[in-house]
C-alpha cells in the first residue's frame, strides 16, 4: 500500500469529525471518497495532507509514519495537493502561478530565492523546467504565457492541478475539484484526471459529484457522521444500502 491510516480520529470541540478510519491506497489506484455535507472527508483529508493533526491514529506513506509532520515534509515525499476553491495568483503568469507554488513547497527554494544565494539561479532554472513540464501534463502548454486570471475556470482548475504536479507527486491528493465548474468543464477535468491515472499516478479525490467518482475511481470509500459506512468499487457502493439511507436519509 502507498498510502495506509488506521484508526485515525479527529474532533472538534464536541464534534468527532473523523471517527477511528482506516484507509488503504494501492499504487497506482485511484481513490475516490465521497460522503454527504459534514461527513469528516475535508478534515480526513487534511489529515492526510498534514493540515491537521491527528488526535489518534497513524498514518503511513510507502511505509513510513508522516502522520506528525508538516505538510512541506510530506510535500517533500511525493505527496501532492490539490486544495478546495484554492486561488491563483493574479497579475502572474500561469508558469509564475506554477512557479511560485514550487517556491512554497520547496524549502531549499524558498530560502534561495529569499536569501537570493549563489545557487538561486540553478534552482530557478530547474523549478522553471519543472514547471514547464507540470503545464504540458496538465494541458496548458498554450496558456503558460497567459495572465493567470485570463484563463477560463477550467483551466484554472487544471492550474491547481499543475502546480500540485511541479513537485513531481507520487500521491495526489484533490479536494473537491470539480466543485463549481460546469458540464464541460467538468469533463475536461475528468479526462485529466483519468490521463494522469493512465501516466501511473496514484490519486486520492475528495468529492462531491457522486457520479463523477463513480466514473473516475477504482474504489470508493464513503463517509458519514465521520466514520467509514462502505468500502469498495463503484458498482458495490452503490448497491449499498447504508450508503442510500446516508445519502437519502430514508
Ligand atoms: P465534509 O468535508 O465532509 O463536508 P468536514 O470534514 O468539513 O466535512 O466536517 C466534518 C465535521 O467537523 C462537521 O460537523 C464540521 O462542522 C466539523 N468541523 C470541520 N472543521 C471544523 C473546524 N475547523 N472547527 C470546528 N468544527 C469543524
Ligand atoms: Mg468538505
Amino acid at each position: 500500500m502507498l498510502l495506509r491510516a488506521r484508526g485515525l480520529r479527529r474532533s472538534f470541540g464536541g464534534v468527532l469529525a473523523v471517527h477511528d478510519v482506516d484507509l488503504d491506497v494501492a499504487a497506482g489506484e485511484l481513490r475516490g471518497v465521497i460522503g454527504p455535507n459534514g461527513a469528516g472527508k475535508s478534515t480526513l483529508f487534511n489529515l492526510l495532507g498534514g493540515q491537521l493533526a491527528p488526535n489518534r491514529g497513524t498514518v503511513e506513506y510507502d511505509g513510513s509514519r508522516i502522520d506528525r509532520l508538516p505538510p512541506h515534509r510530506r510535500a517533500g515525499l511525493g505527496i501532492g495537493i490539490v486544495f478546495q476553491n484554492a486561488r491563483i495568483f493574479h497579475g502572474m503568469t500561469a508558469l509564475e502561478n506554477v512557479m511560485v507554488g514550487a517556491h512554497a513547497t520547496t524549502r531549499a527554494g524558498f530560502l534561495s530565492a529569499a536569501l537570493r544565494l549563489p545557487a538561486h539561479h540553478r534552482a530557478e532554472r530547474q523549478i522553471r523546467t519543472r514547471a514547464v513540464e507540470a503545464l504540458h501534463r496538465a494541458g496548458l502548454a498554450d496558456w503558460a504565457d497567459r495572465p493567470a486570471e485570463s484563463l477560463p475556470l477550467g483551466q484554472q482548475r487544471a492550474l491547481q492541478v499543475a502546480r500540485a504536479l511541479c513537485g513531481r507527486p507520487r500521491l495526489l491528493l484533490l479536494d473537491e475539484p470539480a466543485s463549481g465548474l460546469r458540464a464541460a468543464e467538468r469533463e475536461e477535468l475528468a479526462r485529466l484526471i483519468e490521463e494522469l491515472k493512465g501516466q501511473g499516478l496514484t490519486m486520492l479525490m475528495v468529492e462531491h459529484d457522486v457520479g463523477l467518482v463513480a466514473r473516475l475511481a477504482d474504489r470508493i470509500t464513503v463517509l458519514d457522521l465521520g466514520r467509514v459506512i462502505a468500502e469498495g468499487t463503484p458498482d458495490e457502493v452503490r448497491d449499498d444500502e447504508a450508503v442510500v439511507t446516508a445519502y437519502l436519509g430514508v
